[in-house]
């Protein structure tokens, strides 16, 4: 049964259909190897065996009509989706023990097209961090190197994919938590154009940029995940879905696509690592090979995004867990004081030392005196940053950095220096403040500076808003090309 954890959902629904493989068997399977799980990449896991409670009837009708397509398949889900009647956390201690009363709309469309909970991934403090050492509940381990960090905010869902104790996730990126950690994990991380996929039930961080997505072993399961769970939604009016619904990708060259390297974020940009730059390098000659034309551009406000996005996400943030205030949700600490002691003194527990930095930047920011000078400003350079991108959309028609400046590092090696913590999105985050679709692939192996063994290196590409289907399908050609092993060595063996 063991080689079932190494098929691609796709492949493995292939099986399921012609009889090889049961359903039951597929699922059972991976709540085994998740019940084993030594990552920690779980919060929650699903027990083997048929599924205690049939669904309600309601849902069996609408499973019907979506055609039942993903038969059963075990799916992993950041702890940040709501799931009735299953303890839901976002990583955090003050909604430890609570049991949302409706699944997000996310995973109930997955439900529906027949995927199964396998269990709640592990994550950064409300999905801010980069290397999931935020959890209130412990520490994410690479299956690359168990002493280095998975990447983060949806650590939990990139480790297990990678680490064979789920055959595919679905994550959020707000700058770049589905992306990164699936660079530094060896696997595939799409994140959708903003209002793809509903937000509702998703766990707000940041609004203007939160964005669900898939995290799998490759691009044609990242495609399958996305079909299921796009969609416009009357639960969240900044859902919009995708126009035409997702193709499945069968592209296998490049042949007259033109790919832009922005020399902002690319080889050129301070702090990527030699061997990051080697394997970026290499796989612009594969664009080549291709058929592909690449050619430099400009982005020349990109390098700003960084410093926009860490004002404009924590006063969204600082807006959005206000709500945790000891009546509504979770933990209430010392619950006989008077009202506003209480309030304080939940908050004061409950939250990690992240999530207070956030609070007090994005207060401050929101502020009436410095209002103006620090968000306004940041929201003018967010709109110079979409500007650039439309521009360079006319010449091209994707653009490509690499996902993460760097491979997996320590843990604890950026825990004490936020600032640095914070530079593994430089990449990724400019896309976001752009609202635009952007997959990272795994592109091969390299060292860190200062040596050892080999590590995974992501490739981004980011496309125009709604071009998915275009972006999956030149992602797929260039899969096919680079041939990647995403089983970690010492995984299984
Ligand atoms: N690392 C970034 C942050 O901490 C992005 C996180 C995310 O995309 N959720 O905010």
């Amino acid at each position: 049964m063991d080689d079932v954890l190494e098929l691609t959902v796709a492949e493995a629904l292939r099986r399921i259909e012609d009889g090889e493989l049961t359903a039951g068997e597929y699922f059972d399977a991976y709540a085994e190897a998740a019940g084993g799980d030594e990552l920690g990449a779980y919060l929650w896991t699903a027990n083997p065996g048929p599924t205690a409670t049939p669904p309600p009837p309601e849902s069996e009708t609408r499973r019907r009509r979506a055609g039942d397509s993903l038969r059963g398949a075990p799916l992993a889900v950041k702890d940040i989706f709501c799931t009735e009647g299953i303890e839901t956390t976002a990583g955090s201690r003050i909604l430890e023990g609570y049991r949302p009363p409706y699944t997000a709309t996310a995973v109930r469309k997955l439900a529906d097209a027949g995927a199964r909970l396998l269990g709640k991934t592990n994550m950064d403090e409300f999905a801010m961090g980069s290397s999931t050492e935020n959890s209130g509940y412990g520490p994410v381990l690479n299956p690359w190197d168990r002493e280095r960090v998975p990447g983060g905010s949806s650590g939990g869902s990139a480790a297990a994919v990678a680490g064979r104790v789920a055959p595919w996730a679905i994550g959020t990126d707000t700058g770049g938590s589905i992306r990164q950690p699936a660079s530094l994990c060896g696997i595939v991380g799409l994140k959708p154009t903003y209002g793809a996929v509903s937000h509702y039930g998703m766990i707000a961080f940041a609004s203007s940029l939160d964005q669900c997505g898939p995290l799998t072993r490759d691009v044609t399961d990242a495609a399958l995940l996305l079909r299921a769970a796009e969609g416009r939604d009357a639960c969240d009016s900044t859902s919009v879905g995708i126009d035409g619904g997702v193709e499945l990708p069968s592209r296998e060259d490049l042949d007259g696509l033109r790919f832009g390297v922005p020399r902002e974020l690319s080889a050129e940009a301070e702090g990527i690592e030699a061997g990051v730059s080697e394997i970026f390098e290499r796989t612009l000659g594969k664009i080549r090979e291709l058929g592909g034309e690449v050619d430099e551009c400009e982005l020349p406000h990109a390098a700003h995004g960084l410093s926009a996005y860490y004002v404009l996400a924590p006063a969204e943030a600082s807006a959005n867990l206000a709500r945790y205030d000891g009546v509504r949700y979770g933990l209430r600490a010392d619950a006989d004081a008077d009202l506003i002691a209480m309030y304080e003194r939940t908050r004061a527990a409950g939250f990690g030392a992240e999530v207070k930095r956030r609070i007090m930047l994005g207060t401050y920011a929101l502020s009436s005196g410095y209002y103006e000078a620090y968000y306004g400003r940041a929201q003018r350079v967010r709109t110079k940053i979409a500007d650039d991108f439309r521009a360079a959309f006319e010449r091209f028609d994707y653009l490509v950095t690499p996902t993460s400046p760097t491979v997996a590092f320590k843990i604890g090696e950026r825990t004490a220096d936020p600032l640095a913590m914070y530079m593994s999105d430089f990449c990724t985050v400019p896309m976001s403040l752009a609202g635009i679709p952007a997959i990272s692939i795994p592109a091969g192996l390299a060292e860190p500076d200062g040596g050892g063994a080999g590590l995974p290196v992501g490739f981004q590409i980011a496309a125009p808003a709604f071009d998915e289907s275009g972006l999956l399908d030149a992602a797929h050609a260039l899969e096919r090309a680079i041939d990647f092993d995403t089983r970690p060595p010492g995984v299984r063996p």
